[in-house]
């Protein structure tokens, strides 16, 4: 009895952690528009810039590149 209850909140954090991880990696696989927040370090962004600098537009190009890459290895592409 217990145990059935434990075993559906199991899933639902389960399917919880998945959605935030699918909402997660799909904000950052999609370039954002420029909000006068960087999206990666959070600090604020040159007007008209998406990033508050070059560093983190690599750092967020890089980022990217390497989850494109292990999404298609995995099959998730
Ligand atoms: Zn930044």
């Amino acid at each position: 009895m217990s145990r059935e209850i434990d075993q559906a909140s199991e899933l639902e954090t389960r399917l919880r952690d998945h959605a935030l991880a699918n909402i997660r990696a799909g904000a950052k696989r999609e370039t954002p528009m420029p909000s006068g927040i960087c999206p990666w370090c959070e600090e604020q962004a040159p007007a008209g810039a998406t990033f508050c600098g070059t560093e983190c537009a690599q750092d967020w190009q890089e980022h990217n590149r390497r989850h494109q890459t292990a999404a298609r290895i995995q099959g998730n592409a």
